[in-house]
């Protein structure tokens, strides 16, 4: 299979292109490497379309059969993982390193997602009755994709709806469909036809999907502002949605941890995959006892690690991944500098080739700064100092965004009860960015609706069904 061309869209099984195309950049390059295809609404009808048929008979498959699935298209992806882990460096930015932690944890979620149940809940056996809740299928799930993990969010999103029993069309982002297109291709004779349809397009082909009356369901991962637009379309037809969303994530370091020990993992938690990570750590608040001395070790730290073409060996951060990205975060420098910001590292974006921003380190900046408040999804990082605990409670909770988020603390209580009072879906503690297939991964307030992974996140790509059962009795 030629993983350098020929990136068509799988509709019903089968290769498809289309008359219009998208430019695909390498952001460490600019240059265009690939036009993909730009599905037009009748193609998006007959994606809905092979879907629908392709429905009944893979709800009615066993979960045991479906599951042999999912590790089929595990067996498929490890042996595409070397090609695909190229073609995600060359369409997304990313070092090797990071291609491959996304493909490991691609297969890895395959497998592991095939180990979720969805028993049927017996709620009473009486003489007289029997009250069950089943969990069925929804029908044809629409996904809708971002650009910082296109193969592991997809499958995040792929492999529950399938296991329960849903048939899908999927959607990547215009700026990284080449790995997508890729997975649909060599999917292709694994799964059934019609079960998997992945469609490539703009923004627009997000909406269409959104409002398009075959879908029963829109599982997204995006910004907060695009979801919000997709819950409004989707509102039409009474799409279950489930929506993945933006954050602006706190790291708390309180005074007992030691600097020079926390420093690099601190570096990581902030800037790995170039700080386009929903769930990166954005704004990194130190106990003002330790401030000067975390601020002096993430620095020292800091200038080890190499930025550039994540296809040459020795490159730790890639590009940012796109040009409207590119410019969000230069703008975002801009303000923090107009406003006097003191940067501790980085700060100036070089003239040149790729969409590349130095790691940006900037102390102490007022809280109401553009640079703490809004979401870079950019590798500058705002250190914050607080006195006590209840204070910068306060503060990590003062936002509309509740991902996640983190605290570094040798007193294990201590760090479990801030955590407790953080609002937000996920908080690690003394360590980061641990998934698992079996933990819910869910947004507080706008960082998004329902839940990914695990047996709630399974429940999602279902409806609930009672059976009320009144038993027959030898008078009746
Ligand atoms: P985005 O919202 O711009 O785009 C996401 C997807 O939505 C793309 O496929 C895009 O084509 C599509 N889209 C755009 N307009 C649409 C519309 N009106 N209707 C339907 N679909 C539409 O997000 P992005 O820039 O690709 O990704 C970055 C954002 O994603 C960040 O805010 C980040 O925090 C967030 N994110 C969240 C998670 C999570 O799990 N919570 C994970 C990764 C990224």
């Amino acid at each position: 299979m030629n993983f350098d061309g020929g990136y068509t869209m799988t509709i019903a099984g089968k290769a498809v292109e289309a008359a219009e195309t998208i430019a695909v950049i390498n952001p460490a390059t600019e240059e265009v490497i690939a036009q993909a295809p730009s599905a037009n609404r009748y193609q998006l009808d007959d994606a809905v379309a092979a879907a629908t048929a392709a429905f009944p008979a893979w709800a009615a498959l066993t979960f045991a059969a479906r599951r042999h699935y999912l590790h089929a298209m595990a067996d498929r992806i490890e042996a595409c993982k070397e090609d695909l882990m190229r073609l995600l460096t060359r369409e997304q930015g990313k070092p090797r390193a990071g291609a491959d932690w996304e493909m490991t944890g691609s297969i890895i979620w395959c497998r592991e997602t095939a180990k979720l149940d969805l028993p049927v809940e017996v709620v009473e056996d009486s003489d007289v009755r029997r009250i069950e809740i089943r969990h069925t299928p929804i029908g044809v799930v629409g996904a809708i994709t971002p650009w910082n993990y296109p193969v592991l969010l997809a499958l995040w999103k792929i492999l529950p709806a399938l296991l329960a029993g849903n048939t899908m069309v999927l959607k990547p982002s215009p700026y990284t469909p080449l790995t997508t297109l890729k997975l649909g291709e060599i999917l292709r004779d694994v799964l059934p036809a019609g079960v998997l349809n992945i469609v490539s397009g703009d923004n627009e082909l997000g909406k269409w999907i959104s409002v398009h009356p075959g879908i029963g369901k829109v599982t997204f991962t995006g910004s907060t502002e695009t979801g919000k637009r997709v819950m409004e379309s989707a509102s039409g037809t009474l799409k279950r949605v489930t929506l993945e969303l933006g954050g602006n994530d706190a790291a708390i370091v309180l005074p007992d941890v030691d600097p020079k020990a926390v420093a690099k993992e601190l570096f990581w938690a902030a800037f790995q995959n170039s700080a386009q990570l929903c769930v990166a750590a954005k704004r990194l608040y130190i106990h003002a006892e330790i401030y000067d001395a975390v601020a002096r070790e993430l620095v020292d730290y800091a200038r080890t690690v190499r930025t550039g073409d994540g296809s040459q060996q020795g490159i730790d951060l890639g590009p940012v991944q796109n040009r409207m990205q590119f410019e969000k975060v230069k703008d975002l420098l801009a303000d923090a500098r107009a406003q006097g910001a003191k940067f501790l590292l980085g700060g100036d974006v070089p003239d040149g080739t790729g969409y590349f921003i130095p790691v940006t380190i900037i102390d102490n900046p007022p809280e109401d700064s553009r640079v703490v408040v809004e979401e870079a999804f950019g590798p500058v990082l705002p250190l914050l100092k607080f006195d006590d605990i209840d204070e910068v409670i306060g503060r990590a909770n003062n936002t509309v965004f509740g991902l996640g988020g983190s605290v570094w603390s040798r007193d294990t209580e201590m760090a479990r009860k801030v955590a407790e009072r953080l609002e937000t879906g996920t908080v690690w503690i003394n360590e980061i960015h641990i998934f698992s297939p079996h933990a819910t991964f869910a947004g507080h307030k706008q960082s998004g609706i329902g839940i990914e992974h695990s047996h709630h996140g399974l429940l999602e790509f279902t409806n609930a069904q009672t059976i009320v059962m009144k038993k027959v009795t030898e008078a009746a």
